[in-house]
């Protein structure tokens, strides 16, 4: 069994308390979420962190809020995956996000796990996500601070995985996020979030941390996550493809957005597939066979997760095709 390393805990019970943490704080430290993911990376070694700050006591970063009148979806950092799927705000707003939240692992973790964690999750390999004895028996890659990669011999960087479920859905349906630090808050777009290396996942500064999503537009469009994954639960994604349209579009993809997931560094939009099913019936077997092929040329898997690379290629392709079937069908959830 992993044991965890020795670590100091901080537990601010506000923002000002969590912003004098952050600020305070010579240590190389960590923020905790829920931990679902950090506690086993601390047990494996792989982070040289001395403390953590943990969020769990700010409540005030817990909360989803919809405003019918202005169609705004806010929701804290802090929110939990289970509260995701229960939540009346989101399914009065953007079902879709309840529907991919029930893809993530399994019930017991989705109690503890955050939509911060989710959207701030490390990216994964074969080769990183190991104790350190056995990374111990391969050279030191990139991301543990070396110079080659394991996965990809030759490669410049780190080509490690971007398998969170929630962002590429939400990327589609343009969410922004709010960051805080010690210089204030700044609101971005989720896309402009990701940095595509996998070394370093997103643009998170030290002092910062992610306190809120929002989709400013919630019940305008339709929306849709689909993953391919070896077993129906627990299991990350080895592929995964997001896709929103304008609603009340009649049967028809009127300003499509296509995301995919876990076939590169980041969640990546593809607007080429996007274009080639603008405007064209859900029916439209051309046109989804075409934008099936630029999704699966924009994915770039490597041999670093439990499948292989043209597989995953492939499902990128079949996942889009699946999810206009079930349009047809009327099954959109
Ligand atoms: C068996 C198993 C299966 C899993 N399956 C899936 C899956 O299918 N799909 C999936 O997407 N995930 C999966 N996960 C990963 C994880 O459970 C989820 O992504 C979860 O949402 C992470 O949230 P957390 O609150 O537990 O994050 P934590 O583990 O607490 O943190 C994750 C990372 O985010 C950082 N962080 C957390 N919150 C913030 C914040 N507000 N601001 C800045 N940084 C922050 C932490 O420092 C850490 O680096 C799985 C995990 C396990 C153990
Ligand atoms: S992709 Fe290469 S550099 Fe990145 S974690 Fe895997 S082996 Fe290391």
């Amino acid at each position: 069994m992993l044991k965890l390393p020795p670590f100091a805990i901080l537990r601010p019970r506000n923002r000002d308390e969590l912003k004098s943490a952050m600020t305070g704080s010579e240590d190389e430290f960590k923020i905790l979420a829920g931990g679902t993911d950090l506690i086993n990376n601390l047990k494996k070694r792989l982070y040289f962190t001395t403390s953590l700050i943990s969020l769990k006591r700010v409540e005030e970063l817990n909360y989803i809020i919809y405003d019918q009148n202005s169609d705004q979806l806010k929701i804290g950092a802090l929110a939990h995956l289970t509260e995701l799927t229960e939540s009346p705000a989101i399914m009065n707003s953007a079902p879709a996000i309840a529907a991919a939240v029930k893809t993530i692992a399994a019930p017991p973790i989705r109690n503890r796990a955050t939509i911060g964690g989710n959207l701030c999750l490390d990216t994964r390999c074969y080769y990183y996500n190991q104790s350190k004895s056995w990374r111990q028996l391969a050279p030191t890659c990139y991301k543990c601070g070396g110079g080659v990669c394991n996965a990809a011999p030759g490669a410049k960087k780190c080509q490690a995985v971007f398998s969170a479920d929630l962002p590429p859905l939400l990327i589609a349906l343009e969410a922004e996020i709010t960051i805080t630090g010690s210089a204030g808050s700044r609101t971005i777009l989720l896309a402009d979030f990701y940095t595509g290396s996998g070394g370093r996942p997103n643009i998170l500064q030290k002092d910062e941390y992610l306190s809120e999503i929002t989709l400013n537009q919630a019940r305008k469009r339709t929306s849709l996550y689909r993953k391919f994954r070896l077993r129906k639960a627990l299991d990350f994604p080895l592929a995964g493809v997001a896709l929103s349209f304008d609603k009340n579009s009649s049967g028809k993809f009127i300003n499509p957005k296509v995301v995919i997931n876990a076939v590169a560094s980041g969640p990546l939009s593809v607007p080429e597939a996007a274009e080639k099913l603008n405007g064209k019936e859900f029916s439209d077997q051309a046109a989804i066979q075409t934008a099936a092929a630029a999704a699966m040329a924009a994915a770039r898997p490597i041999a670093n997760v439990g499948s292989k690379p043209f597989y995953r290629k492939k499902m990128i392709g079949l996942l889009l095709k699946k999810m206009a079937a079930e349009l047809v069908a009327g099954q959109e959830a």
